[in-house]
């Protein structure tokens, strides 16, 4: 088999431009900072989020990724509405796919985090928000864009763990919780555990 035919080289360097997929509807959030100069991206942190909580529609989540006032009042949102965070990809119910931060960047998802030894996990991993609620299970077409995500992800950057945020700040996050399948989401990659958060650990 030729490998290296052209037209396959050109397909798979155009998927990405600057940190930013091809296959991503683009929703620039202004919460985002550059990377320390010698990160790793070797770490992709899985999340779940739902605005109000365990409401699957409206733009309540894009709206607090991105900086952008409500549109709609809850005491909720109201009660975050101060908090700056973001969040490299969004995947809706459906398996819409939104990115708000060039993964080149850093998007400010983990929080006071440690996994893999090393502290501070915004600095080198790519945080990717599931629309869901901790402890509700997540639907077969975002598990289908997150993996086509990861596949991506895996070849264009050095990632070698992929964790939820409850696996990286275990003190403070349940997300995505025990409704989020780490065995399919494996399984969909081919890849070994040994990329995944060990229960023990
Ligand atoms: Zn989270």
């Amino acid at each position: 088999m030729n490998t290296t035919h052209p037209t396959t080289a050109l397909a798979k360097s155009s998927l990405w431009a600057k940190g930013w997929y091809q296959f991503a509807k683009r929703l620039d959030s202004p919460h985002f900072s550059a990377r320390p100069p010698d990160a790793k991206i070797d770490l992709v942190v899985v999340h779940s989020i739902s605005l109000p909580p365990g409401v699957y529609s409206g733009d309540a989540v894009t709206h607090f990724l991105t900086g952008q006032a409500q549109t709609i009042e809850h005491p909720y949102l109201e009660s975050i509405k101060d908090l700056k965070v973001s969040a490299h990809f969004f995947i809706r119910r459906q398996g819409e796919l939104i990115q708000m931060v060039s993964c080149d960047d850093m998007a400010w998802h983990a929080g006071v985090s440690h996994y893999r030894g090393r502290d501070r996990c915004n600095d080198d991993s790519i945080g990717i928000e599931l629309e869901g609620l901790e402890g509700d299970t997540f639907e077969a077409e975002q598990y289908e864009t997150l993996s086509g995500l990861c596949s991506s992800l895996l070849q264009h950057y050095p990632i070698e763990h992929l964790a939820g945020h409850e696996h990286i700040a275990p003190a403070r996050k349940k997300d995505p919780g025990a409704g989020f399948s780490w065995e399919d989401f494996r399984k969909s990659l081919g890849l070994t555990q040994n990329f995944f958060p060990i229960s023990d650990k």
